[in-house]
């Protein structure tokens, strides 16, 4: 957290993480769950294996990659594509979770066991299963592989044969989908099937396929389906939800809302994901404990799911870039407090926990994501759940490649995020210091934001090694015309403060640096976190030089 490359660091662990869930004696097969309920923890593979997990983790890899310039495991990543694409039906393009799926061994294998009576045993359609496959491929599509464009073609077809169609909107009337409807799966008594956000969740990465390939049906889709999430969702017309925000499927529909309505120029769509997204900020301590019952009662109202954060991160990205508010500050905030304190790194911790401890199943949970976090401990719950490692890298790549933009001749810098790009090398010193730095590689004006938490008055600039006194543009410092080998920097005092937080009826007091969350309290007893005290004081390994980053313009989420 200390280190200028904390988000690089995280990044490679969780790749870590990653891989070292895929079954290789399976074909790649990800586990989707740890149990550590059983003693020692137990990898168990389970029904979101196939479809979700797998989509994940092709879409994660690749965006791990990109982040840390990491080449190694090829061989692991081509099986896990092979394994994906084999669950792609070829008529229809649809991502099916197959016959041959076994019952649960453990009914707690994850917070939405397959709803007591539903049978999922069979052969059949599980439309928030078709989320990740989507993202998967866009990402794929993106960096340039156009043999992912037939399989979006005819996947985006399949959905809509099987969607309904009332007028202008467009909705999937049951969470399961196979030829013949199972009785049940049209009267859900249980979440997921209850949810409507859920079944619909699929939009994020929908949304960002009909903006690239411009393909008539996947537009109409997508825009039918916002139509009638807005209309019938979970969301009242003022914002304000009471919903599962990753889980129930609100946020990664809003992501897909914003997404739409910006690119398709509609406003009301735009305005709608900004009410969601005002009103998940107002409910969401700011270092981002993101609740992921917002709203409700019962345990998920008082844990924290990594993916919900990944969601709430894409929001404030996609609305922030079009200029519908600035949430610059939220961003960071998040990505340095509660989305790398939700990943599992104290071993000691671990073993402590879990005697007997099984080194491959260390390396399943260590770099790995918590779906239920608490805001000052991990693995307080019954298992960690592989989406998570996902999520976590979609939020880690979210905010990498949005700290800064560039054009031909200006590079912009948002957030203290270090990057390297081909124009400019960005290297940012908080919690240690309150200092950005850019060394400039090609010729280019570049404006630095100061945080919102600075006072202007109290920052200085230096441009060589000598201060100066730039011209501002909202929040941005300006150094124009500079020429390769110029090093500028922007620095600023970092405030103390402290602040008690009630969440889910605890009290809890934060001590915060600048933008950083350093020590909460009382302490967690299993996998405490926010002990960064200790690592503030630890001599400083620079291990930027390790990172080989991609420089060429990021694609975009
Ligand atoms: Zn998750």
């Amino acid at each position: 957290m200390t280190d200028p490359y904390w988000l690089q660091r995280a990044t490679s662990l969780a790749m870590d993480a990653l891989l070292a869930r895929l079954d290789l004696e399976r074909g790649a097969r990800p586990y989707f769950w740890v149990d550590y309920e059983s003693q020692p923890p137990q990898a168990q593979h389970a029904y979101w294996d196939i479809c979700d997990i797998a989509g994940r983790f092709v879409d994660g890899l690749v965006l791990a990659r990109l982040i840390t310039g990491r080449q190694d495991a090829t061989e692991a990543e081509a099986q896990l594509r092979r394994f994906l694409w084999a669950q792609q039906d070829e008529s229809d393009g649809l991502f099916y979770n197959p016959d041959d799926e076994q019952p649960a061994t453990n009914a707690e294998m994850s917070k939405y066991i397959p709803a007591a009576g539903v049978m999922t045993s069979r052969r059949h359609l599980d439309l928030f299963c078709q989320r990740s496959p989507l993202l998967a491929m866009t990402t794929l599509m993106q960096l340039g592989d156009e043999s992912m464009r037939p399989r979006l073609q005819k996947m985006v077809r399949g959905l809509w044969a099987i969607a309904e169609h009332r007028g202008d909107e467009i909705n999937f009337s049951t969470y399961r989908w196979a030829p013949a409807l199972r009785p049940e799966w049209a009267a859900p008594v249980n979440v997921p099937e209850k949810w409507v956000g859920y079944r619909h969740a699929l939009l994020t990465g929908l949304a960002r396929y009909a903006q690239l390939s411009q393909d008539p049906v996947a537009i109409d889709l997508a825009l039918g389906i916002a139509r009638y999430y807005m209309k019938h969702g979970d969301v009242p017309p003022d914002g304000r939800f009471r919903a599962n925000t990753h889980s129930g499927g609100v946020l990664p529909v809003s992501v897909g809302v914003a997404r739409l309505g910006l690119a398709f120029g509609q406003r009301e769509l735009v305005e709608w994901a900004h009410r969601v997204y005002l009103w998940t900020r107002e409910n969401t301590p700011d270092f981002g404990f993101l609740r992921d019952g917002l709203g409700l009662e019962g345990f998920w109202s008082g844990t924290c799911e990594t993916c919900g954060i990944a969601d709430f991160i894409h929001l404030a990205v996609l609305l922030t870039e079009a200029g519908v508010g600035e949430y610059w500050d939220d961003i960071e905030r998040v990505a340095r407090n509660q989305l790398l304190e939700n990943q599992y790194r104290d071993e000691e911790a671990m073993h402590r926990l879990f005697p007997g401890l099984d080194e491959r199943v260390l390396a399943m949970l260590k770099g790995g994501f918590e779906c239920a976090a608490r805001p000052n401990d991990l693995l307080t719950w019954k298992g960690a759940e592989g989406c998570c490692i996902g999520g976590g890298l979609r939020a880690l790549y979210l905010t990498w490649r949005s700290a800064l933009s560039e054009t031909a001749d200006e590079t912009r810098v948002h957030t203290g995020v270090s990057r390297r790009t081909t124009h400019t090398q960005v290297t940012a010193h908080e919690p240690r210091q309150g200092r950005i730095e850019v060394e400039v590689l090609t010729p280019r004006q570049v404006a630095m934001r100061l945080p919102a938490y600075a006072r202007l008055e109290d920052s200085s600039a230096w441009v060589d090694g000598k201060p100066v006194s730039p011209q501002w543009e909202k929040g941005y410092a300006l150094f124009p015309a500079l020429k390769p080998g110029q090093k500028i920097a922007l620095c600023y005092p970092l405030p103390q403060r402290r602040q008690t937080y009630t969440i889910a009826d605890h009290e809890y007091t934060a001590d915060w640096l600048g933008n950083v969350l350093i020590e909460i309290s009382p302490s967690g007893t299993h996998h405490p976190i926010y002990r960064r005290r200790p690592q503030l004081e630890a001599p400083l390994v620079d291990a930027g030089a390790t990172w080989r980053e991609a420089t060429a313009a990021p694609i975009l989420w």
